[in-house]
């Protein structure tokens, strides 16, 4: 608290409550030297960051490939652009988009791919860089779960045409709500500003785009400085928390962990297991209801998918286009469960956690 005072006083020093002032462009001068990208754009929340990057990609119409194993933000920005979402499977040991299933989806109608980093575990990259320069897709990336990660050595932020960050309040890091577009190509800047502030160029009283309101305020830019400074401690400690789950929990038959993947910095967001077939017949739902009666609040994270939102299954009897069978997503969707994970979880609660899962499994 006293950290955002500090700051809280810089913006009564200014009188620039928001409009892009002087916390805005630190907390933007900060993210981009941390993610190693040249350009940054902050915005009121990762949703508004998504849709807008859908259309400054000049994704207008078409299908953009994505996966159903994801928050309901990826599938409703690819609606509400007016794309048409297809749905691609995912793989079965980091739950991340099958990029061998890729290929087989792409039609004339595609014009981007549309991955998702889940639980920060990251998406095969390379490939999909491939794909897309072959069939000369775009690639917008929600990274929404990838906060400071690497892979080879390298910030997630800089893969694709773009990336999407969510700086919510539930996240690794955050601004209370916030989020960001990461991205090199400066041609894009430009389109990017004029959208998030109702397609005016600049202050010029110019308005050639149809634009919204999706900035980032003074204050929320405030607390994203605060935590900034204080991000490799949360890693570090969720770390730990992780670290210890996986020891516990390493060995039980019918409950799977994510891999871990190679060449990767990690910022530990989730903890997600799959409770496969078992002796005991133990379900997911049955390690929710165990926990539940101690108090603790696991979360069935991604459950349902979203092609199988009430949304999504309108829209597709209007355009009469078939929602494509992913079975593997369908299979951890109905067997996952992500346990409470966060910095300030203790080693002793993570035993107590394991505790009551270890139990019903002996
Ligand atoms: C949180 C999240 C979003 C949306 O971010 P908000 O900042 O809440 O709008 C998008 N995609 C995924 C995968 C998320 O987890």
């Amino acid at each position: 608290m006293e950290e955002y005072i500090d700051e809280l006083k810089k913006i009564w020093d200014s009188n620039i409550l928001t409009n892009s002032g002087p916390e805005y462009v630190r907390f933007q001068k900060q993210l981009e030297a941390f993610f190693g990208v040249g350009n940054v754009s902050l915005f009121a929340n990762g949703h508004l960051a998504l849709e807008i990057g859908l259309e400054t990609l000049g994704l207008t119409e078409g299908e953009v490939i994505t996966t159903p194993f994801t928050f309901a933000s990826t599938t409703q920005a690819i609606l509400r652009r007016g794309l048409t979402p297809v749905f691609c499977d995912i793989r079965d040991d980091d739950f991340t988009i099958d990029v061998d299933k890729i290929e087989t989806l792409i039609t004339d109608k595609t014009v981007a791919i549309l991955p998702v980093h889940v639980y920060g575990n990251i998406c095969d990259v390379d490939r999909i860089d491939e794909i897309a320069q072959k069939h000369n897709l775009k690639v917008l990336y929600d990274a929404a779960h990838a906060f400071g990660e690497t892979y080879k050595g390298r910030n997630v932020a800089g893969f694709g045409d773009m990336s999407m960050f969510s700086f919510h309040a539930t996240k690794v890091f955050n601004s209370v709500e916030g989020g960001c577009l990461a991205l090199n190509d400066s041609r894009y800047v430009d389109v990017i500003e004029m959208l998030k502030q109702f397609g005016e160029v600049g202050h010029t009283e110019s308005y050639p785009l149809i634009g919204t309101n999706a900035k980032m305020t003074e204050f929320h830019a405030a607390m994203g400085i605060c935590n900034m400074n204080h991000v490799h401690e949360y890693i570090a400690k969720r770390k730990t928390v992780i670290e210890r789950y996986r020891a516990n929990l390493g060995g039980i038959s019918g409950v799977r962990l994510s891999v871990e993947q190679p060449e990767t910095q990690r910022n530990y967001s989730y903890m997600p297991i799959v409770i496969d077939k078992n002796s005991k017949g133990i379900t997911r739902d049955d390690v929710e209801k165990a926990l539940q009666d101690h108090n603790i609040y696991p979360r069935r994270y991604f459950y349902p998918l979203t092609c199988d939102f009430e949304c999504v299954k309108n829209h597709r009897e209007s355009s009469a286009a078939k929602i494509q069978d992913t079975p593997v997503a369908r299979y951890v969707s109905d067997r996952v469960l992500c346990l409470p994970c966060y910095a300030d979880l203790t080693i002793d609660q993570v035993d107590i956690i394991c505790k009551h899962i270890i139990s019903l499994f002996q």
